[in-house]
């Protein structure tokens, strides 16, 4: 539990004003007037930190614990209160991930508590084939989690706020930078209903997702630009859903009209959870008609899912998200950074976003430790930054991009579908390539099949459909 001292004589007057729900402050809503007045005199002093982080899910969470670990004095802000679910996010996540979340002591008892372990990826693509890949045994572990996002985040946001030097305030929405000569020196913002607060940092993480108010407010660049596949997507979770069959949890994609995709997750508490991803043009509700009635419609039109679904109970709204953003930032400037999907983002057709945001804050917590601890310039750092995340990311952007056009953006003949498509796919090697990719065990250039690997995985489906004995396996 952390005490807020006063400002200026470090005495802890204004305990009494707060309620700590584990390690997080929450101002209470009835103090007397006493308390009040003396909230506002801490609220309108200023406090230094050596870090101030925007944004506190999973890029943030991470890089506050890192930084902790580190001895850095930290102030992570939130404007959600948690556990709450992010606008839009209903992830699976895998081995590489996991194990940078126990580099900082995250539990995976009680991010992933009561969400059983997926051991299959099934793919079924009309009736024209059912393919079933299993996850391949890669750091250490040969399943997935479809974590729920509300506990997941939560859990880590507690990770983060029980390092002694990490302050974490929820329901803080950031509001401008401060700056002085040209470089970024703070944050100011509120808690709704209190008056304004202003904070000062060496520096200034925005880790505040997609529409990042930092990259704006400090005009960060952005490049490689991605507009030409929009995308969009719509999801709930659902209860009491039939089981996929009874070989235990899945995940289970399903492509019937060109352009349109489903996928349905096994997650937590025995929730399903349903996600339609699209072309933008494709996924827009008929004038009058509401996302979730379009949602449904959807679901009902495809057999194979609505036989699963037809009794089941929605337990959320549709949420979803239209025209999905692809780009790069500049990683940061004088006095600020940028981390998680403030910095990259891409279509979540291959659910990348969650590794890449714990990835960039592990390389970004190593960048200002190297400078605020190893003397390293600040430019030097952000250049060394730039480059780790470039080697790892934008490798899968490519191949994230070139997916999306291949999976929702070609229109394949059905005869293509039911032979070259099927024999390339149902390959054994060619299973585990891909299956290794998606865990980020290969790069996608090592995954890629080489022209003698296509010719056998060819030659192996032509003989399995003229039902000859596998020459290959
Ligand atoms: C529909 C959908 C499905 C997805 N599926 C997957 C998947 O299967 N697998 C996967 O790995 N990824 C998936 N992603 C991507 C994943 O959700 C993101 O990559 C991930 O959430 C990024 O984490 P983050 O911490 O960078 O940002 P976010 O999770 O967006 O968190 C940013 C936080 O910043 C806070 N914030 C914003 N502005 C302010 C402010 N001014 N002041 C204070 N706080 C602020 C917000 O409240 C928010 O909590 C999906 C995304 C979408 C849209």
């Amino acid at each position: 539990m952390k005490v807020i001292r006063h400002p200026n004589t470090g005495a802890a007057p204004l305990r009494a004003a707060f309620v700590f729900l584990g390690d997080t402050i929450f101002p209470t809503k009835s103090v007397s007037s006493t308390l009040i007045r003396s909230i506002r005199f801490m609220h309108t002093t200023s406090s230094h930190y050596d870090i101030v982080i925007v944004g506190g899910r999973p890029a943030g969470s991470t890089l506050a614990a890192r930084l902790g670990q580190a001895g850095l004095r930290v102030l992570l802000l939130e404007r959600a209160t948690l556990p709450s679910r992010p606008p839009a996010s209903s992830p699976a996540i895998y081995a590489k991930t996991m194990q940078m979340l126990e580099d900082i002591g995250a539990d995976v008892a009680v991010y992933a508590r009561n969400t059983p372990r997926f051991t299959r990826w099934i793919t079924e693509y009309r009736d024209a084939f059912t393919l079933v890949n299993r996850v391949p045994h890669a750091f250490g572990r040969d399943y997935g989690y479809a974590i729920d996002r509300a506990r997941f985040d939560e859990a880590l946001w507690r990770t983060a706020a029980r390092r002694p030097t990490v302050t974490a305030r929820q329901n803080f929405a950031v509001s401008d930078l401060l700056w002085d000569n040209g470089r970024v020196v703070g944050v100011r913002g509120r808690t709704p209903g209190c008056p304004e607060e202003t904070f000062t940092a060496d520096l200034v993480v925005g880790a505040d997702g997609r529409f990042s108010l930092v990259a704006r407010k400090a005009n960060a660049r952005e490049y490689l630009r991605r507009d030409n596949l929009p995308t969009s997507l719509l999801y709930a979770y659902w209860k009491n859903a039939l089981p996929y069959d009874e070989g235990g949890p899945v995940v289970y994609a399903y492509g019937g009209e060109t352009g349109v995709g489903f996928l349905l997750m096994d997650s937590a508490d025995g929730s399903l959870a349903v996600v339609i991803e699209g072309q933008a043009a494709k996924m827009e509700p008929a004038r009058g008609q509401s996302a979730e009635a379009f949602y449904l419609e959807k679901l009902r039109a495809v057999p194979q899912i609505w036989r699963r679904l037809a009794n089941a109970e929605r337990l959320t709204d549709v949420h979803g998200m239209k025209r999905v953003g692809n780009l790069y930032r500049e990683p940061g400037g004088p006095g600020w950074a940028l981390v998680g999907d403030a910095l990259h983002q891409k279509d979540p057709l291959d659910g990348q976003g969650i590794f890449d945001a714990v990835f960039t804050a592990k390389t970004l917590a190593q960048a200002i430790v190297d400078w605020k601890r190893n003397g390293k310039s600040w430019a030097e750092a952000l250049r060394w930054y730039r480059r780790e995340v470039h080697a790892e990311t934008f490798p899968m952007y490519i191949e994230t991009l070139r997916r999306v056009r291949r999976d929702l953006y070609t229109a394949h003949p059905d005869w293509l579908i039911r032979t070259v498509g099927r024999w390339l796919l149902d390959d054994p090697e060619m299973k585990r390539r891909i299956g290794l990719l998606l865990v980020r065990g290969l790069t996608p250039d090592e995954a890629a099949p080489s022209p003698g690997l296509v010719l056998r995985a060819l030659l192996r489906g032509l003989r399995q459909s003229a039902g000859l004995r596998p020459a290959f396996s």
